[in-house]
């Protein structure tokens, strides 16, 4: 076996139907008095809930989380609002765009973070988090960031319709996949991106076909728990970084973008990961890794077209221009026309 470097955070999870009844004993656990609950305003009636199951702990409900991607102004009026209730925690309830204003202010003040996630986008799992301030989307990492506790209790997520389930469970993919051709790839990782591959392709059409169907929910939820995993622990390649400068560029939704960019990212990279591409078709059930992505995204349900969710024909060379300006490490060497190629058949929602 080669040599490695396996970098994960501590946290800890609890996992289970009803778990969100354990926040108070978690809020304690961590020291913390006063815990202000942060959701959307459709995710405000779990807040209430959590406000009111922490009793004297809680600092109240910020449902103020209007935007995706943490616009400064935004996290500025959230801060502004947890500094006067005196809270000594975070405790968002819901999706990626939630948990990025806990993180945003967890940068500022050191403060912990429980996070109950509601969608499968795994940030709950990082220590990155993102800002956008006029229009640009910066990223970091920092482990002040990364929630102490998560909490994934499945009766939150049974609302999720599936157009929303779909997309967002191809998000938690996303970073299974890239995961398993990092530069910095370790076994341990590997597995986990494996297995997240796995209980995501057996949870997704279940939960389409049944939204009701808890095993599927939960088995989404462990999916999506060990998605964010991989994407804390090892660096993310070209998937990624086309999806960042697409959705930043041309304000596309992030978990769509994801999902309609994948099968393709997955191809770009075919003959230069055979072993990962080995690895993800066997996850997957197929015989071809990027084909097998871009059918269950069509057993789902979920867009497979760039055109279809907002993205122009002529921003093409737009995105490749930004796509290009730094390097970084994908298993094969960026290649303007090949991703032009990529970038064209992902826009008509071809076959890759
Ligand atoms: P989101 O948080 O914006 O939520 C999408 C929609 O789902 C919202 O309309 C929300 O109201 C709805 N929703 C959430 N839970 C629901 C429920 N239980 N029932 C019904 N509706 C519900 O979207 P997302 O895809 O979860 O997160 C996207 C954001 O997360 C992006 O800003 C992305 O950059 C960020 N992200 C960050 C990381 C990281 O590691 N830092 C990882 C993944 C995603």
């Amino acid at each position: 076996m080669n040599p490695f470097v396996c970098d994960l955070p501590a946290y800890r999870v609890i996992f289970g139907p009803g778990t969100l009844a354990q926040l108070p004993d978690e809020v304690r656990r961590l020291g913390a008095r006063r815990a202000l609950v942060i959701s959307m305003p459709a995710e405000a009636r779990f807040a209430e809930e959590a406000s009111r199951q922490l009793g004297d702990m809680s600092a109240g409900v910020y449902a103020g989380v209007v935007a995706q991607h943490v616009p400064v102004e935004m996290l500025k009026a959230a801060a502004e609002h947890a500094a006067q209730s005196g809270a000594d925690c975070y405790v968002v309830i819901g999706g990626g765009s939630t948990v990025g204003v806990g993180k945003g202010l967890a940068l500022q003040t050191g403060l912990p973070i429980v996070a109950v996630p509601t969608t499968y986008a795994g940030s709950e799992m990082t220590p990155i988090y993102g800002l956008t301030e006029a229009g640009v989307k910066k990223t970091g990492k920092d482990r002040k960031v990364m929630p102490r506790t998560v909490i994934y209790d499945v009766d939150l997520t049974m609302s999720l319709p599936s157009h929303i389930s779909a997309p967002s469970g191809m998000n938690a993919m996303a970073h299974c996949v890239e995961a398993l051709y990092a530069p910095d790839a370790n076994p341990i990782v590997s597995l986990l991106a494996e297995e997240g591959i796995r209980a995501l392709a057996r949870a997704l059409p279940a939960i389409v076909k049944d939204p009701s169907d808890r095993t599927a929910r939960s088995d989404a939820q462990y999916g999506a728990w060990l998605g964010g995993t991989v994407l804390g622990a090892v660096a993310m390649s070209i998937h990624h970084k086309l999806c960042h400068t697409l959705g930043g560029t041309f304000n596309l939704p992030h978990a769509e973008t994801h999902t309609i960019v994948l099968p393709h990212a997955t191809a770009y990279n075919r003959e230069a990961a055979p072993e990962a591409m080995r690895r993800i078709a066997g996850a997957l059930g197929a015989t071809d890794a990027a084909g097998g992505i871009y059918d269950l995204v069509g057993t789902i349900g979920a867009p497979r077209a760039l055109k279809d969710i907002g993205m122009p024909e002529d921003g093409i060379e737009r995105a490749l221009d930004l796509a290009l300006q730094n390097q970084y490490a994908n298993p094969r060497p960026l290649d303007r026309d090949a991703l032009r190629t990529l970038l064209r058949r992902a826009w008509a929602g071809e076959r890759p």
